[in-house]
């Protein structure tokens, strides 16, 4: 039991979001979170294993490798026998707490049987296996591999076939959007970003911006946030509106890496495009955690990593969303004549494949999110990318929302029953994640009071609980539904408040 007795008053269980029953003031944010209804006595174990009992998604754990405690605690590659044991969708005493899927998501079972089908084509037909497809192996050859992840990828970030490719890693992906989507003229040369970007964005835009002969220092309007590292909507729209006729893009993050807050894609994007202006998405920390829309809400461009949400591996190859419009290929003089299409920075794997071995230097883009590739692309990546998405295959992204969302609920309710509800001062953290579950991911960014940070990680630790720590004092827990379960976010709640002193 987490704690037995609470002096907190008593909430009624099954307050709905919407519900109009009058709350008190200090229990609101509470009651927000508990549309699910959790009991009051909703912090015990037997609570948390049953929320997974009933958990439709249950089963999904089973097809991941979670960390052991001692393998977490592992120093050499050497295989002990307490290494060795198959974790299952029981959570069993020796498993690892791992709330880190938003930095490195966790291992597919499959992977590595698909790496071992790649080394196996590899060193059974070599060359052969770029268009030769093996029976029984789960793989294709290695020359479709690409268009078959980005085609398997589209129904994850709403894009119709064609609108997403699959190549390179992320900033890279963003800086060649940028070839693309940012054409700087006279003063129409700004960029606009949020105030603490991920360094990555921010330096690839500064040095975008200075590639052009710009001054970043002047090039680059960052949004600020309202409270704490929120940043409304109404924030953002009005300083497009301030620099409209400066602006030559947009570029947001879909998910704000450090306080997990979902900007409104839709609202945002559609804002832009009414003052004129291109705007491009960063999903590092959206992919693969909230369903959207791309194609309908219109995005220009988007890119996302594949190592957080969407468990490829680290480092794994990345994704990038071009709208259709942009990604027209015509011939209006004649299909022998030159194409008319949106300058990218370009290289063979650009160009159509029915003509990309003619070697005849006559470019040819494919047409969409394809023609922005460059290179051949690394089989051992596009592997383990195929793995994770075979089992995403097994499910939606609205199912795993629709997870997501009680989860993270849950672990909200865990962590603020019996928070002191007299002033802020008094408590020993805050959620600064919105607590709008709409506004939101799974994970809940977690401000702890100062100097907590070393004691709160070394008590998780103690428990092979992990999880992810910002300097100066935040620790960022991400359940994701895939693979977490209820009983991981109540061992964690039950630990984090112990260590704060609650
Ligand atoms: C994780 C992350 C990155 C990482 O970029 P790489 O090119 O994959 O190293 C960049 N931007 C954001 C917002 C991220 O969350």
């Amino acid at each position: 039991m987490l704690s037995g007795s609470t002096t907190n008053k008593v909430m009624a269980p099954g307050i709905l979001e919407s519900s109009s029953t009058p709350v008190i003031d200090n229990n609101r944010t509470k009651a927000t979170v508990n549309k699910y209804g959790f009991p009051q006595d909703a912090d015990c174990e037997e609570y948390a294993r049953s929320l997974d009992e009933s958990d439709p998604l249950r089963g999904f754990r089973d097809k991941f490798i979670i960390p052991s405690k001692a393998g977490l605690e592992r120093k050499s590659l050497a295989v002990t026998p307490a290494d060795s044991s198959a974790s299952s969708s029981i959570p069993s005493d020796r498993d690892g707490i791992y709330l880190c899927g938003n930095s490195l998501g966790l291992q597919p079972k499959c992977t590595s049987r698909y790496i071992q089908a790649q080394l196996e084509t590899w060193s059974s037909i070599a060359v052969a296996g770029h268009f030769t497809e093996l029976e029984e192996s789960p793989l294709k050859p290695w020359q479709s591999m690409a268009d078959f992840a980005a085609e398997q990828s589209c129904r994850l970030v709403g894009a119709l076939p064609g609108e997403v490719a699959i190549a390179n890693t992320l900033t890279v992906n963003l800086h060649l959007l940028m070839a693309s989507f940012y054409r700087p003229t006279g003063k129409r040369n700004k960029i606009l970003l949020e105030w603490k970007a991920f360094p990555s964005d921010h330096y690839a835009i500064e040095s975008q911006i200075a590639w052009h002969g710009f001054d970043p220092k002047e090039a680059m309007i960052l949004v600020e946030p309202d409270k704490d590292h929120i940043i409304s909507t109404e924030k953002i729209l009005a300083t497009i509106d301030e620099n409209a006729d400066d602006i030559a893009l947009v570029l947001l993050p879909g998910v704000q890496y450090y306080s997990g807050q979902y900007l409104d894609i839709p609202r945002i994007t559609e804002y832009a495009h009414s003052k004129g202006l291109i705007i491009g998405w960063d999903l590092a920390h959206a992919a693969g955690n909230i369903p959207m829309k791309l194609h309908d809400w219109d995005v220009d461009f988007a890119a996302w990593c594949t190592y957080k949400y969407m468990n490829a591996g680290p480092g794994a190859i990345a994704g990038l969303f071009v709208h259709e419009k942009h990604g027209k290929v015509e011939y209006p003089n004649g299909p022998d004549d030159d194409p008319v299409f949106r300058h990218r920075l370009t290289g063979w794997y650009s160009g159509d494949k029915a003509s990309r071995f003619n070697m005849d230097n006559k470019f040819r883009p494919i047409p969409g999110a394809g023609g922005f590739q460059i290179s051949n692309p690394s089989a051992i990546d596009l592997t383990s990318l195929c793995a994770s998405l075979s089992v995403f295959n097994e499910t939606s992204m609205e199912e795993l929302r629709a997870k997501s969302l009680k989860l993270t609920a849950y672990l909200q309710w865990l962590l603020q029953k019996d928070m002191p509800s007299n002033d802020e001062g008094d408590r020993p953290f805050r959620i600064i994640t919105p607590l709008d579950p709409s506004k939101r991911g799974a994970q809940l960014s977690l401000l702890l009071s100062p100097g907590l940070l070393e004691q709160v990680g070394e008590a998780l630790q103690r428990e092979g609980i992990i999880v992810d720590q910002r300097k100066p004092g935040v620790i960022r827990a991400a359940p994701v539904p895939l693979y977490n379960t209820y009983y991981d976010v109540w061992v964690f709640a039950r630990t984090f408040k112990k260590a704060v002193g609650l």
